[in-house]
């Protein structure tokens, strides 16, 4: 990892440094993930592909898809019953049309009085990450394509994982993560080095609700829809990284942020 370091010199300025209490940010770190717009995902902008459709807000769609297929479905096979960052089972017969929840991209989101500034579909709990490298993932409550920095009326706040017991909230950003995440892969099978990590302060890893409010994080990007995050494996519902140290929530984010998709 050495010469691969993100910089984040400018985001020193911390009040004292923990994991849930962090920030005074003077920083552009949004930068260093790109965040100059989206395509799915919370992913850099790029051009329209020439022979790309679009939909009728002028979201690129994924090749052969259809505008009516992206509002309404059916999605991938993949994402049918799929399983939610929250755990949520998908059931196709049981989907809320993207109408009656006021979907919208994140822009259009923050008109709305009902919408919670750094909420977005990347940190629901009923978000389902992109599975099949086009960039859009699905929901377990609505229907058709959705993209990480989307957003409804329905979003639901991940729960916060517990403090293990025999741990202090402050030890989890520099703690040995459980044995089974040591040398474990991530979600797209990056392995982990526990020899060649990032620390938590380094990457400036905060909540990916608070990262996008202050405007750190692009709209559309948590640990959740990460190449880097390992998914919990012992049923406390915290993950690990195969780049950061410590106990990692998939509800977090961090700088040195990649999109699922790109590994894909
Ligand atoms: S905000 Fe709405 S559309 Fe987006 S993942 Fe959550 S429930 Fe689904
Ligand atoms: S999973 Fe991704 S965003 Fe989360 S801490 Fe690791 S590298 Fe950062």
């Amino acid at each position: 990892m050495s010469g691969d370091k993100p910089r984040v010199e400018s985001a020193s300025t911390y009040n004292m440094w923990s994991r849930r209490n962090y920030l005074v940010v003077t920083v552009g770190v949004a930068a260093l993930s790109g965040c100059a717009g989206h395509t799915g995902d919370g992913g850099e902008t790029t051009e329209p592909d020439e022979e790309g459709e679009e939909d009728e807000e002028g979201e690129e769609l994924p090749e052969g898809v259809t505008a009516e297929e992206f509002e309404s479905g059916p999605v991938p096979e993949v994402y049918l019953s799929a399983t939610s960052l929250g755990n949520e089972q998908r059931n196709p017969d049981e989907l809320h049309t993207k109408a009656d929840v006021s979907f919208s991209e994140y822009d259009e989101a923050r008109e709305s009085e009902a919408h919670r500034p750094g909420t977005c579909c990347a940190n629901c709990a009923d978000y389902i990450p992109d599975k099949n490298g086009d960039e859009f993932g699905a929901c377990a409550e609505v229907e058709g394509y959705i993209d990480g920095a989307d957003w409804c009326t329905i979003y639901e706040e991940l729960p916060e994982p517990e403090v293990p017991e025999g741990m202090s909230e402050a030890e989890l950003a520099t703690a040995e993560v459980p044995a089974e995440y040591r040398t474990a892969s991530s979600q797209v099978g990056e392995e982990r080095d526990p020899d060649d990590l990032f620390s938590q302060e380094e990457v400036a890893l905060t909540e990916s609700v608070d990262a996008i409010k202050d405007g750190m994080a692009p709209p559309g990007q948590s640990c959740g829809n990460c190449a880097e995050f390992i998914p919990d494996k012992n049923g406390d519902t915290w993950g690990a990284c195969a780049r950061v140290e410590g106990f990692i929530a998939v509800e977090d984010w961090c700088s040195v942020w990649e999109h699922v998709s790109e590994e894909l």
